[in-house]
């Protein structure tokens, strides 16, 4: 099956890491087209699959852009859509992996005759996108997509409280190789030593810096831990939250807690830095639509905090293998840490029947293979 693949995004949020695997095995007959350039087409080419920049327009639309926002922006999308509808024709299926994909998707798969998939990778819920957005989102999927895949039961049950039909939804998660988790013992002993973490309870927070991601709760909890607590944040603002940056630099200075916190920027190499955490925290104020990150933590084998909301209540078993706290609740943090801190048998217990699990359950082989039976079923 020949694929369009359409992606809005030229920096690799998690939709993104998770359309190169299910790219991957379709990659010498199929296309990714982005609608910007950036570090995700860098990433797509270093795993051979095709690529093609469609635009170096932005489009002006955000989460929470209103109709006339919308309608601004389609002077811009048109040259796009005929770009999309030349591609298409060429291949069998058009795959939109985001909202602005779907958009351009819906209207390529009209004009060009091609089924579309939906990969549905957010919560449709008003705490992340506005009203105008989600019946967008919803009405162009209802009427244009033959499948609608959720990345969680969280995903898909937004999806239908939006108005989306139930009956186009399949939930697959993520996949994942577990072998790239499995890091070198030397290696990670000299990240520790390198980043200044020996001898340190180390909290590793992995995550674009976003206000819904919550780092400034995992600050707070930080401040009412012991001092050998320590917290690094990897990853950078992606998407020009630059006042929240700041923000959270400001929160540490006034918290006395320079020396706590290292802001460490995007990195590629995440399994080895969960390795070097004692604890993964995941701290997303609003629901996480899956939550990569969490899977990751515990392929690495590191014990894995997260809050009690979205997917990651499909993720974690609390008390079995990994902690859940209300989203938000800095107190309720504070205490999992402080368990953990002090029951490190228990935790490494959790920890390694998280391994097992996610293992078994988020293995990238058969995650793909089921990817490919349901587009063989609808497509074939
Ligand atoms: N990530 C990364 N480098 C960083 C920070 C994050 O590669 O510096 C990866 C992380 O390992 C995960 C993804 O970015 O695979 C984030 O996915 P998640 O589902 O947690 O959040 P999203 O970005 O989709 O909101």
């Amino acid at each position: 099956m020949k694929i369009l693949f359409l992606d809005q995004s030229g920096k690799p949020g998690g939709a993104e890491l998770c359309l190169i695997d299910i790219a991957k095995p379709y990659r010498d007959r199929s296309l990714v087209g982005l609608f910007a350039d950036g570090g995700f087409k860098t990433l797509l080419q270093q795993n051979q699959i095709p690529v093609e920049v469609l635009t170096n327009q932005a489009i002006q639309v955000k989460k929470s852009s209103g109709l006339i926002q919308g309608l601004k922006s389609l002077r811009l999308i048109i040259p796009l859509i005929i770009k999309v509808i030349k591609r298409a024709r060429k291949y069998d299926l058009i795959y939109a992996n985001t909202q602005k994909a779907l958009v351009i998707g819906a209207i390529a798969s009209f004009f060009a005759r091609r089924p579309l998939v939906y990969h549905l990778h957010d919560i449709l819920s008003k705490e992340h996108f506005s009203q105008t957005n989600r019946r967008i989102a919803v009405n162009l999927a209802n009427h244009f997509a033959s499948v609608v895949i959720a990345n969680s039961q969280a995903s898909q049950t937004a999806f239908v409280q939006a108005g989306g039909h139930a009956n186009l939804t399949t939930v697959i998660y993520n996949g994942f190789e577990p072998e790239i988790y499995q890091t070198d013992e030397s290696d990670v002993r000299q990240l520790q030593q390198e980043l200044g973490l020996i001898g340190k309870f180390v909290i590793g927070h992995f995550s674009r810096l976003a206000p819904w991601k919550g780092q400034h709760i995992l600050i707070d909890a930080l401040a009412q831990c012991p001092q050998q607590v320590t917290v690094i944040l990897v990853g950078d603002a992606l998407f020009g939250e630059q006042d929240y940056v700041k923000q959270l630099h400001n929160q540490v200075a006034d918290l006395g807690l320079e020396n706590r916190v290292k802001f460490l920027g995007f990195r590629s190499n995440v399994p080895q830095l969960m390795a070097a955490c004692d604890l993964v925290a995941h701290t997303s104020i609003f629901a996480e639509p899956f939550g990569r990150v969490i899977v990751e933590a515990m392929l690495c084998g590191t014990p894995v905090v997260a809050t009690q909301a979205g997917g990651a209540m499909e993720l974690i078993e609390p008390g079995i293998n990994g902690f859940l706290f209300p989203p938000g609740d800095t107190q309720e943090l504070a205490r999992v840490i402080n368990t953990c801190l002090q029951e490190r048998h228990k935790t490494t217990t959790m920890a390694n029947n998280a391994r097992k699990m996610a293992i078994q359950r988020f293995n990238m082989t058969s995650i793909n293979r089921q990817i490919a039976q349901l587009l063989a079923a609808k497509f074939s």
